[in-house]
């Protein structure tokens, strides 16, 4: 259906170093790409500056080359692409779909949390032109943004209603990530996106950008998460062990085990790059479909 040539992503933020749950993310989306003859693109979404280290972004790099999974091209650093996400902030400020907002935290502290964590948006701005912005927000629309993922089938969230005017460009001088990964995935000419469950209420504010934008959407698959002995996402704030190179193999392993792809004992004892080219061969990601 879709003519265009297949390109899938990887995008950690470097805040770490890759473990046991960012693997299964990078390694569903190289074999989705692989497996459809497509390209693999490498983005450090190191938009969040503070927050993130070239320490890690370098770790992040030998981690894949010792997995064996490659990339394509050359690697794309959100913190060089300012200029990029300001030029698709001012088209948004030019329509109107996207506002000046001086509302500070202390003014949203007693509004009840988004999906994300952050406070849902009252609208305080929305229709005072003239006030000195210290954020800049999407109009978000009333009702519901609906899409079919490939692995859970339809989704559908009242972004309104969840996060209301989210946040495009923080008060703090830095791009919000839901903007610049869209503006991103774009340039990038990014057809299908795989990435873990955690991302899965990101999708229809992404898209929401997208329709404001004018831009291309892609399709989108949102794998499972692994979870802790606890119930909680593995994370760098869980302190979730860093993968060793030396364990490529072992966590490879692992991982597609994980993905409901148990290689068979030939495919094991192989070596990795053999475990990989089974695992390509064989991906089915309507496995992971909840039954
Ligand atoms: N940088 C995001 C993260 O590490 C992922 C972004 C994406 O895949 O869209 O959680």
């Amino acid at each position: 259906a879709d003519a265009r040539p297949h390109v899938g992503r990887f995008a950690p933020s470097p805040t770490g170093p890759l473990h046991r749950g960012s693997l299964v993310a990078a390694l569903a989306s190289w074999l989705d790409a692989r497996a459809a003859g497509g390209r693999w693109l490498l983005r450090i979404e190191d938009v969040d500056e503070p927050r993130c280290s070239r320490e890690a972004a370098d770790t992040i790099l030998r981690q894949l080359d010792a997995l064996g999974l490659y990339w394509d091209g050359e690697v794309v650093w959100q913190s060089r692409r300012t200029a990029l996400y300001r030029a698709a902030l001012d088209t948004l400020i030019a329509s109107g779909a996207a506002y000046g907002c001086a509302c500070t935290r202390r003014d949203l502290e007693s509004q009840p949390l988004a999906s994300d964590g952050a406070r849902r948006y009252p609208g305080t701005c929305r229709d005072r032109p003239g006030v000195t912005p210290r954020a800049w927000r999407l109009r978000v629309p009333a009702g519901e943004v609906a899409f079919d993922d490939r692995v859970l089938g339809r989704i559908a969230v009242d972004v309104a209603a969840d996060a209301g005017d989210f946040v495009l460009w923080r008060a703090d001088g830095y791009c919000a990530y839901q903007l610049a990964v869209v503006v991103d995935d774009a340039d990038q000419g990014v057809t299908h996106v795989v990435r873990g469950a955690d991302l899965l209420t990101s999708t229809p504010r992404q898209i929401l950008v997208q329709r404001a934008l004018g831009l291309p959407q892609p399709d989108y698959a949102h794998v499972p998460l692994v979870l802790d002995a606890h119930g909680e996402k593995l994370s760098k704030q869980t302190r979730a062990p860093a993968l060793e190179p030396s364990d490529a193999r072992a966590d490879l392993a692992e991982a597609l085990a994980f993905l409901r792809h148990p290689p068979p004992a030939d495919a094991l004892t192989a070596g990795r790059d053999a475990l990989l080219a089974w695992a390509v061969a064989n991906w089915r990601p309507q496995r992971l479909a909840a039954e």
